[in-house]
């Protein structure tokens, strides 16, 4: 008998910048070390901290629109002002090796994921109100404030996108959204359609002749 092998997960996560999604991530991957996290292409500028190969890979644009023109990209999109996206085939080999793979990508980029990853499990982000959401973006520190403007123009567009996913996690309070996020992971990763191999390796060598 052949044992089917497991193909990992693909776990997509959304949401308008500021919600708090990095943060989230941050403590899923903490929690499940064995998940791989999808390194996206950007042409955005490192932040102080990043490192080229860590958060993403770095590169100029002319370099990105060849990396298009040469079907590099799983999805790929533009995100304020920058281009980013999704390696095809590192993405492919992980999953079909039965890595579960993360992925932190843009509503665009989780549209297109949802038809070329079949199976894939889409997570929007929601932040608690507006007024939080800004509050967030500057307390982080990272944007001036035309960039914040901008994130909080994208992040009405982006919020119009959320009925496309499947699970919605409001980060109110940190540790409670958390709970929620780890619980859809979890649950996932027991759907009777991602475990036939658990089955055909519990039944295999079962002789069939004994009856209770
Ligand atoms: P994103 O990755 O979605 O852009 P971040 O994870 O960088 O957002 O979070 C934005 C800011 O909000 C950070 O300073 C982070 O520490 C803070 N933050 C995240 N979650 C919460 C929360 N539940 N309550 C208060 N602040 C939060
Ligand atoms: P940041 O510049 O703050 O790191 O990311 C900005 C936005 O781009 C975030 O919403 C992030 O999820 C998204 N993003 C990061 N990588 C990718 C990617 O590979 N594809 C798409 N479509 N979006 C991405």
């Amino acid at each position: 008998m052949s044992i089917v092998e497991r193909h990992g997960l693909a776990l997509v996560i959304s949401a308008p910048s500021g919600a708090g999604k990095s943060t989230l991530i941050r403590r899923l991957v903490q929690e499940f070390p064995e998940f791989a996290f999808s390194l996206s292409t950007t042409t955005r500028s490192p932040r102080s901290g990043e490192r080229d190969g860590r958060e993403y890979r770095f590169v100029g644009r002319e370099e990105f629109e060849q990396l298009i023109a040469e079907g590099h990209f799983a999805e790929w999109a533009q995100v304020h002002g920058n281009y980013y996206g999704t390696p095809l085939q590192a993405t492919q080999d992980l999953l079909q090796a039965g890595q579960d793979v993360l992925f932190d990508i843009d509503v665009q980029g989780a549209r297109q994921l949802r038809r070329s990853l079949t199976g894939s499990v889409l997570v929007f982000i929601l932040p608690p109100s507006r007024e939080e959401l800004q509050r967030r973006l500057g307390r982080r520190g990272t944007d001036d404030q035309e960039q914040i403007a901008r994130r909080l123009a994208a992040a009405e567009g982006e919020l119009a996108a959320a009925p496309e996913f499947d699970y919605w996690v409001v980060n109110d309070q940190l540790s409670a959204a958390y709970d929620r996020l780890r619980s859809i992971y979890l649950a996932e990763g027991c759907r009777m359609s991602r475990n036939s191999h658990i089955l055909a390796g519990i039944t295999a060598g079962w002789t069939g002749g004994q009856k209770a």
